[in-house]
């Protein structure tokens, strides 16, 4: 694994166990001499794990639209900084660029950003894992909210199983270097879907 995409808060978030996941995230990434791929802000989460990636000698790709780059203030500590023409040119590029995508907390953005990877794994797009790091239970209801959208059949239980969870980054870390995807086909499910 060469390279995974964090998307994360725009903001620190209210509990304090959140940036020290994200900096032990971005540690671990450099340890492992895995790229890390982000929004290329200098901004909340996204600085932390950045600078903490930076801090430890790793590599790291920001990648931020031209628009953003003064809000979410762009990193300009790093060597790669890639900006890009719009949000979809960023997801794109993001996307492109990395072998699995974590969700560290975040707001709309990162939630955004998390669920459209999932889609395209479900559409089969890419076969790389999505993961959630459910720090402190941060995503315990949003994982709770995917359970209730299976049993109400409009999500496969197989592609429940896209969705990877684990409140420690090691261990979500582990699960993506086994990572072996279901083999799904989405138009097929909804097809015996439409027919049971
Ligand atoms: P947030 O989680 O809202 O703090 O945002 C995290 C990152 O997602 C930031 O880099 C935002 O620029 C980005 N973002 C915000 N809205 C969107 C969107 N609609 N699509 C894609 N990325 C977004």
């Amino acid at each position: 694994m060469e390279r995974i995409c964090v998307f994360c808060g725009s903001s620190p978030g209210a509990k304090p166990g959140y940036s020290e996941v994200a900096l032990e995230l971005g540690r671990l990434l450099a340890d492992r001499n895995i790229g890390l791929v982000y929004g290329g802000g200098n901004v909340g989460l996204m600085g932390q794990i950045a600078r903490a990636v930076l801090e430890k000698g790793g590599s790291v790709i920001g990648v931020i639209p031209k628009a953003l780059a003064e809000k979410e203030v762009a990193l300009i500590e790093l060597d790669d900084l890639r900006v890009v023409g719009s949000m979809h040119e960023r997801k794109a590029l993001m996307a492109e660029l990395s072998d699995g995508f974590i969700a560290l907390p975040g707001g709309l953005g990162t939630i955004e950003e998390f669920v459209e990877v999932l889609t395209w794994a479900q559409l089969g797009i890419h076969q790389k894992p999505c993961g959630l790091l459910n720090v402190c239970q941060y995503y315990k209801k949003f994982s709770e909210f995917i359970d209730h959208v299976t049993d109400q059949n409009f999500i496969g239980k197989g592609h429940r199983e896209l969705v990877l969870i684990d409140d420690n980054p090691k261990s979500l870390l582990e699960k993506f270097l086994s990572y072996c995807p279901p083999s799904i086909d989405k138009a097929a499910w909804a097809l015996r879907m439409k027919n049971s």
